[in-house]
């Protein structure tokens, strides 16, 4: 089967190359060459625009950092939409419900079917082929895309309401959000006291306070200092605010959330939307003296 992929960042290179691994012809875009090259080098095939993709494939993926980038490849001149030969598109960025929706209805009106699939599970999942796979639009065409979507990790049907799958990936990433920031908070308060940081993780996961911040990311990315979880801190700003914006649509609370959202703002602030998003405890160290650093021979 010849399947369509445009944007091969931390999250679309490992997937791309999953499809491929499992025998599909699979064509790329992204606007980095470089990033394309190495693809190419893979046994991808090059595309010139997202619309050249979709002149090729009957099935295109796209995984893309925000909702402009997502609205221009699907919906833009020389997007997806101009192609003549795709049936489906399958956004597995995190851009929001209602850009997932205005995506949705335009592609509609030229017969391309949309489905929702934002994912999570970082770009370990995205490697082991072991991601969740939130998915929401038409129940048939999910049918159809369900077996190469099954190559990429666990999918879970959401509803066929468009959108849908979206709302629910913000509610995992701001759940994600939280529980990173506080545990860093906590982390930087126990260190100050004269905790050992790798025994409170110990600690932490044997216990009721155990996160998956707590079970993953501190251990790989925090303690040893390396912040290589493969997040950008501009990524989950976007999420946050994303969900902040969910939130005030929809009228529910967000006390929480804009006390969480706030910490992350400053972290954006003081490590750039490059960086890693486990350095939010740099930026809670730096009111303090301390460092939360879990390496043996420091
Ligand atoms: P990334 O920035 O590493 O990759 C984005 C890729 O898209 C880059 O290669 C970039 O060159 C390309 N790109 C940008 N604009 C483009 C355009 N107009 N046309 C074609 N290519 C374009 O981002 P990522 O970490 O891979 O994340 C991608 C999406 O997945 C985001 O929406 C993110 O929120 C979501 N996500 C990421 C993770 C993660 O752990 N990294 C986990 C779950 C979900």
């Amino acid at each position: 089967m010849c399947i369509g992929f445009i944007g091969l960042g931390n999250m679309g290179f490992p997937m791309a190359t999953r499809l491929l691994q499992a025998g599909h012809r699979v064509v790329v875009f992204d606007v980095s060459a470089e990033t394309t090259r190495r693809a190419v080098a893979l046994g991808a095939e090059a595309a010139l625009s997202p619309r050249n993709v979709a002149d090729r494939a009957e099935t295109v993926l796209a995984s893309l950092p925000s909702e402009q980038a997502a609205l221009d490849v699907a919906t833009m001149s020389d997007g997806v939409i101009e192609g003549e030969r795709v049936r489906r598109f399958l956004d597995m960025s995190t851009i929001g419900a209602r850009t997932a929706q205005q995506i949705s209805t335009l592609l509609a009106e030229r017969g391309i079917a949309a489905l929702d699939c934002p994912v999570s599970g970082g770009v370990a999942g995205a490697r082991a082929g072991s991601l969740a796979i939130m998915v929401s639009g038409p129940p048939g065409e999910f049918a159809v895309a369900e077996p190469v979507l099954d190559l990429l990790g666990r999918t879970i049907f959401v509803g066929a309401q468009p959108g849908a799958a979206q709302t629910m990936k913000l509610v995992n990433n701001l759940m994600a959000a939280t529980t990173l920031a506080a545990t860093a908070e906590v982390m930087v308060t126990g260190v100050k006291a004269g905790l050992d940081p790798a025994v409170m993780i110990e600690v932490l996961n044997a216990g009721s306070g155990a996160t998956h911040a707590s079970r993953d990311k501190f251990p790989r990315a925090v303690l040893p200092r390396t912040f290589d979880f493969g997040f950008a801190t501009g990524l989950m700003v976007k999420d946050v605010r994303l969900y902040l914006q969910e939130a005030l649509a929809l009228g529910t609370p967000a006390e929480l959330a804009s006390a969480v959202a706030g910490l992350w703002e400053k972290t954006l602030d003081d490590q750039g939307a490059e960086s890693d998003f486990t350095t939010i405890v740099k930026t809670i160290e730096a009111s303090t003296d301390v460092i939360v650093d879990g390496r043996t021979d420091r």
